[in-house]
């Protein structure tokens, strides 16, 4: 095969429009962290690991819903 190296072709992968994943799957910025004690749900801030945030209720560490 020719390997001239030309960095602007027609890349073999692409991103495509569907990527087999859902239009929302729910992670990424926004979302919600989710005590897994006592269950109460805040919005994630972004840039916070939800790990890192207290449950306002019971101060266990909130997961990522
Ligand atoms: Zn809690």
């Amino acid at each position: 095969m020719l390997s001239k190296g030309t960095p602007g072709g027609p890349g073999p992968r692409g991103p495509g429009p569907r990527g087999g994943r859902g239009p929302r799957g729910g992670r990424g910025p926004g979302g919600y962290c989710v005590c897994p004690a006592c269950g109460t749900k805040v919005p994630h801030t972004p840039g916070v690991p939800c790990n890192t945030v207290t449950c306002p209720k019971c101060g266990t560490r909130m997961v990522r819903e």
